[in-house]
């Protein structure tokens, strides 16, 4: 269990009590630890399974922990996100706190602030309307009420998007609303949880008897609402093991802050505090980068910055790469990754990161025109599709009544029991003939008969019940497994990833920093942001910006100020190491031909990437996001809302 492990990994993993605070550079293997931590110590006999805690951010990082955590023996533990702990305990609870079920989640958010601002007598558009919701999800997450609102939105910064009077207005005519019709938003889960929590001690009780220990990855990310969660979990206790890397917070404008990290000796005097600054993902030339990006950052997070240290072999240098114009910039990344392809580099280990979501209908044209597959992180999975949520309903079902009811003896064998609700679902052993949407929901029903044989396989023994669990598990893993096109994602959705290569475009002053960071604080997010970027390539790097939008516009971009020093050709490269500089910058224009009949046929449908719903209206979809679900690229968010409205299905 050890074995994989450096000496400081060691040093995290074997201290399983009292405080622990891990602090390190991307890529050094923080999660790797923490996840041996958990394994070690149940492996070990010191740690029960059941006692444990471990909270990620996304539900993605809390499948890849329980996945990790399975393949090393440690079975029964918890890994989950916040949202999912809390509603979990909610759920539970709520009936002997507050009397009947959880009220259901407000499904047109969008639409109820707007009720709450006509309520107040203004009319926002439906810009203005996202940007006060952004307001009032930040008021929450930071435990601010109403009245408070204008005088925090101040000390923080924000820039409010009308006069913050009239928002603190909307944001409580819009919690009024929300009572009058029963409805819960997203926050809401966890600030009732921690209402609970607060009010009644035999509920406290019950969760600390049942938690003992806890452990918190990115731990940089954690919003006041998330650490006050934490805190009453713990009670007066203090085996906690947090990880996390303030060079990485990209979640501020959400209430995210790293100071809880930062503080934590502060707050827990004994703790164990460990650094970890080998690098084990990205090769000396991707690590060279990512250090020389923080060696010019600002503010409390760079105070704390590691030099990283990589371990890996030499690879080859980033390149660099200027293009006239947005279209050329993309199909220069789509010719190159054809390249790769074509050279034998699977494409599920490409990735293309952008600052916006609104840049990424550039690079799916140039990937379709390319014929390249590719995904957008979030759109489509598996566990979405209609059909597997309805079959997914029905062998709820079956699993719940499935002991009373002759529709499943017991002697029959869990695969035998799946086909024969699959089945009451129309579905039958045989494919259908051609291919279109009938073959394909087959194919879908087909994959869950698949999987129940194989979990029956591995689990002797296991019941309906198990494997709808299992199911459960899967959806929230948000893993997409039949996709193995280049990813396509934003750089916040990229945290925490890594692949071979890693394409970064829209490098360029506007889109980092962009336009709208104004304060240095702003600004230091930003850096951060394309240092998260750097840090998920493990081999190969590219980093391109284009000089003018569209084809033919005046030149009047330059590449981005946080690369100057850094790149070829700007001040300050002398004396670096490597063939970098000699590689130059790569220039492109449109003069590559696109073909005269686009290949479209690898496009997906436009999606929510909330809510999964197509999109047709032009506005939503260069925003890929519905009007009625929550404001611009707070990636975390979606991923949280995603994973409610999973728990609801
Ligand atoms: P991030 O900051 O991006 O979340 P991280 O610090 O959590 O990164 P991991 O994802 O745990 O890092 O590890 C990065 C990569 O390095 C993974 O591929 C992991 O398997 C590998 N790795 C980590 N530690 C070791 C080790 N001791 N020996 C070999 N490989 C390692
Ligand atoms: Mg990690």
């Amino acid at each position: 269990m050890l074995e994989g492990l450096d000496p400081e990994q060691r040093e995290v993993a074997t201290a399983l009590h009292g405080p622990v605070c891990v602090l390190a550079g991307a890529g050094t293997g923080k999660t790797r630890a923490i996840t041996h931590r958990i394994a070690y110590g149940v492996r070990a006999g010191i740690l029960q399974p059941s006692s444990v805690l471990a909270v990620t951010f996304t539900n993605r990082a809390a499948g890849e922990m329980r996945g990790r955590l399975r393949q090393l023996g440690a079975h029964g533990v918890q890994a989950r996100t916040f949202h999912s702990a809390a509603l979990r305990q909610l759920q539970y609870f709520w009936p002997k706190a507050i009397g009947g079920s959880v009220p259901r989640l407000v499904d047109r958010k969008i639409q109820l602030v707007a009720d709450a601002a006509a309520a107040c007598r203004l009319r926002l558009d439906r810009g203005e309307l996202r940007d006060v919701t952004a307001e009032i999800e930040w008021s929450k997450v930071t435990q601010t009420v109403p009245a408070d609102y204008p005088y925090a939105a101040a000390k923080a910064g924000r820039e409010a998007p009308r006069d913050p009077a009239e928002i603190a207005h909307v944001y409580a005519a819009y919690e009024d609303l929300k009572r009058d019709r029963a409805v819960i938003d997203f926050e809401d889960v966890l600030l009732l949880t921690v209402a609970i929590l607060q009010d009644r001690h035999d509920v406290a009780e019950q969760i600390r008897a049942q938690y003992q220990h806890f452990v918190v990855d990115e731990y940089q990310d954690v919003s006041p609402l998330q650490q006050r969660l934490l805190e009453l979990w713990l009670g007066d206790r203090d085996s906690l093991c947090v990880v996390g890397d303030a060079s990485q917070t990209i979640y501020s404008f959400t209430g995210a802050t790293p100071d809880h990290l930062l503080d934590f000796r502060g707050r827990h005097p004994g703790a164990t505090v460990v650094k970890l600054v080998r690098d084990y993902r990205s090769t000396p030339q991707v690590v060279h980068l990512a250090n020389g990006l923080l060696a010019q950052a600002r503010g409390r997070a760079a105070d704390h910055r590691l030099e990283l240290v990589s371990q890996r072999p030499p690879g080859p240098e980033p390149v660099y790469s200027e293009y006239t114009d947005e279209p050329a910039e993309a199909e220069g990344a789509a010719r190159r990754i054809r390249e790769l392809i074509d050279a034998g580099v699977p494409a599920a280990e490409i990735a293309v990161l952008f600052r916006t979501n609104a840049q990424s209908e550039t690079y799916e044209q140039a990937l379709a025109d390319a014929g390249v597959p590719y995904q957008l992180r979030g759109a489509e999975r598996f566990f979405d599709r209609p059909e597997v949520r309805k079959a997914g309903i029905a062998l709820r079902g079956a699993a719940r009544f499935g002991g009373n009811d002759s529709l499943l003896d017991d002697a029959v064998d869990l695969p035998s029991q799946v086909r024969a609700v699959l089945s009451g679902e129309g579905w039958t052993d045989r494919p259908p003939a051609g291919s279109g949407a009938v073959r394909e929901r087959w194919e879908s029903l087909a994959a869950l008969a698949n999987l129940a044989h194989d979990f029956a396989a591995a689990r002797p023994g296991a019941t309906l019940a198990d494997f709808v669990a299992e199911l459960d598990e899967r959806a929230g893993a948000q893993h997409a497994p039949t996709v193995q096109g280049v990813t396509l994602a934003s750089l916040h959705a990229a945290k925490g990833l890594e692949w071979d290569v890693v394409f970064l475009v829209g490098i360029a002053e506007g889109m980092v920093p962009i336009t709208y960071a104004k304060t240095d604080e702003q600004i230091e997010e930003e850096r951060r942001l394309l240092y998260v970027g750097v840090t998920r390539a493990r081999e190969r790097l590219h980093l391109s910006w284009a000089l003018s939008r569209a084809p033919g516009g005046r030149p009047s971009r330059r590449p981005s100020r946080f690369l100057d020093g850094l790149r070829p050709g700007s001040a300050a490269v002398a004396g670096r190491t490597g063939a970098g500089a000699a590689g130059g910058i790569e220039r492109g224009s449109t003069a590559g031909a696109r073909p005269a009949v686009p290949r479209r046929a690898q496009r997906s449908p436009a999606r929510c990437r909330v809510c999964g719903r197509t999109l047709t209206d032009a506005g939503e979809m260069k925003l890929m996001r519905c009007e009625d679900c929550p404001s611009d690229m707070d990636e975390g968010l979606y991923e949280r809302l995603r994973e409610w409205r999973a728990v609801q299905a």
